[in-house]
C-alpha cells in the first residue's frame, strides 16, 4: 500500500489549473522528487500537500486516512524551505524546539531529542548560537534538524539547496539523501534543477504546466522519456527529423530515413510518416579512422569543437541541415578532431527514441 497517494489533485487560482489532475501513489520511505521548470506546480503541489491550500478537485490520502479536511497542523509533517524560515532572534537549539515546545513536550523529552537531532546534522557544537553566526550550510542544517525533530511521518523540502553557492549544494545534497536515507522518512522533495534530481531521489515525477508528464526512478526518466518536453528538459539531447515507413507487423520492425541513410528500426507499434528521433550527445560517437563498424551513421562535418578534458564536445552539421551535438573523448591526440573536418557519426539505433513528430509520445 502507497504511504501517500495523491489522487487526482487539481487545484485551480481562478480559472487557471495550478496542478492539473495530479496522480501519484508514493511508498514508504521513498525520497520521491517533483521535477519540472518555474511555475509548473511543484510549489503548488507540495503545499497542498501540506494542507496550506485546498484542492478543489481530487483527494491525498497518508496511508489510508483520507487528509483533506485535516487542517495543515494535524497532517504530522516536517517541512524545509528554500529560505530556512528559520527565527533570527532564537538560538540554534530553540529553533530546533521550537515544534515540540508548540507540542507541549515535556521540558526533559525537549533536550532529548534536540540533542538528538543536532547530533544528526551534525550541529551539537553550535546549540547555543544564533543563527546570524551560522553559514548558509549550517543555517539549511538547523532548518533540516527543525522537521526532523518532532519525527515526521513525511517530509516536504521545497528547493531546499537553492540558496547556497555551488559547492555546498553538493555536499548538502548528499547529506541530504544519506539522512534520508537512515531516518527512513518519507520524503517529497520539490527541485528545478534535473541534475539534482537524478542524484538524490529514488523516484522522479517530472511537470510541465500544472500536469505530470512522467514518474519513474532517474535512469528510466532520462532513458525511455515519454515525450519531447522530457527528453529536452532531463539532460540534453539531439533532436533530428526522421521519416518512418513499412511498417511490418510480423517483426515488428520498419525503416527509418535519417539524414541520408535508411536505417532499421523496433517498433512497439504500427508507425509510418514524420517521426522525431531523439539521441542524446553521449550516444552519438565519431567514427574512428580505419575502422569498420557496422552501426548505422550518418555523415556531416564539424563546426565546433569544446574541449573540456574528460569529454569532447563537437557540433556537426549533418548534410540534411541539420546540426547535431556529439559528446566523444579523446584520449590522445590523434584522437583530437578539429573544425572543418569530415565527421562519420555512429550510433545505436536502440538507444534512441523515437517520438511521434511532434513528440507528444515515443512510438
Ligand atoms: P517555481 O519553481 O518558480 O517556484 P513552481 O513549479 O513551484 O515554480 P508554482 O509556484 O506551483 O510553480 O506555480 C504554478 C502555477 O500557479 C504558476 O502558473 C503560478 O503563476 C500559479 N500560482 C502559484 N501560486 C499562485 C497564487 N497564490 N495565486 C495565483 N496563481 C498562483
Amino acid at each position: 500500500m502507497a504511504q501517500i497517494t495523491i489522487d487526482h489533485v487539481t487545484k485551480y487560482f481562478g480559472d487557471a489549473k495550478g496542478v492539473d489532475d495530479a496522480h501519484i501513489d508514493i511508498g514508504h520511505g521513498e525520497f520521491f522528487t517533483l521535477l519540472g521548470p518555474s511555475g509548473c506546480g511543484k510549489t503548488t503541489l507540495l503545499r497542498t500537500l501540506a494542507g496550506f491550500y485546498q484542492q478543489e478537485e481530487g483527494s491525498i490520502y497518508f496511508g489510508e486516512k483520507c487528509m483533506d479536511s485535516e487542517p495543515a497542523h494535524k497532517r504530522d509533517i516536517g517541512m524545509v524551505f528554500q529560505n530556512y524560515a528559520i527565527f533570527p532572534h532564537l538560538t540554534v537549539f530553540e529553533n530546533v524546539a521550537y515544534g515540540l515546545r508548540a507540542r507541549k513536550v515535556s521540558k526533559q523529552d525537549i533536550e532529548r531529542r534536540v540533542s538528538e537531532a543536532l547530533e544528526v546534522v551534525e550541529l551539537s557544537a553550535h546549540r547555543s548560537k544564533q543563527p546570524a553566526q551560522m553559514s548558509g550550510g549550517q543555517q539549511q542544517r538547523i532548518a533540516l534538524a527543525r522537521a526532523i525533530v518532532i519525527h515526521p511521518g513525511l517530509l516536504l523540502m521545497d528547493e531546499p539547496l537553492s540558496n547556497l553557492d555551488a559547492k555546498l549544494r553538493l555536499k548538502m545534497r548528499s547529506e541530504i539523501r544519506a539522512l534520508q536515507k537512515r531516518l527512513n522518512i518519507t520524503t517529497i522533495y520539490v527541485t528545478h534543477d534535473q541534475e539534482e534530481a537524478l542524484a538524490v531521489s529514488d523516484r522522479i515525477a517530472v511537470l510541465n504546466q500544472g500536469r505530470i508528464q512522467q514518474v519513474g526512478r532517474p535512469h528510466e526518466i532520462y532513458l525511455n522519456p515519454v515525450n519531447r518536453f522530457v527528453a529536452n528538459f532531463i539532460g540534453s539531447t539531439n533532436f533530428i527529423d526522421t521519416e518512418i515507413m513499412g511498417y511490418d507487423p510480423a517483426t515488428k520492425k520498419a525503416n527509418m530515413r535519417i539524414a541520408e541513410q535508411q536505417v532499421s528500426v523496433p517498433l512497439d507499434r504500427a508507425y509510418n510518416g514524420k517521426a522525431l528521433f531523439s539521441i542524446r550527445p553521449e550516444q552519438l560517437k565519431l567514427k574512428k579512422a580505419n575502422t569498420d563498424s557496422e552501426v548505422p551513421s550518418v555523415v556531416g562535418s564539424i563546426t565546433e569543437v569544446t574541449f573540456l578534458g574528460e569529454k569532447v564536445e563537437y557540433l556537426i552539421d549533418l548534410k540534411n541541415g541539420q546540426t547535431v551535438q556529439v559528446n566523444d573523448h579523446a584520449v590522445s591526440y590523434s584522437e583530437l578532431r578539429g573544425v572543418g573536418q569530415f565527421a562519420e557519426v555512429c550510433f545505436h539505433v536502440s538507444d534512441a527514441v523515437i517520438f511521434d513528430e511532434e513528440g507528444k509520445e515515443a512510438i
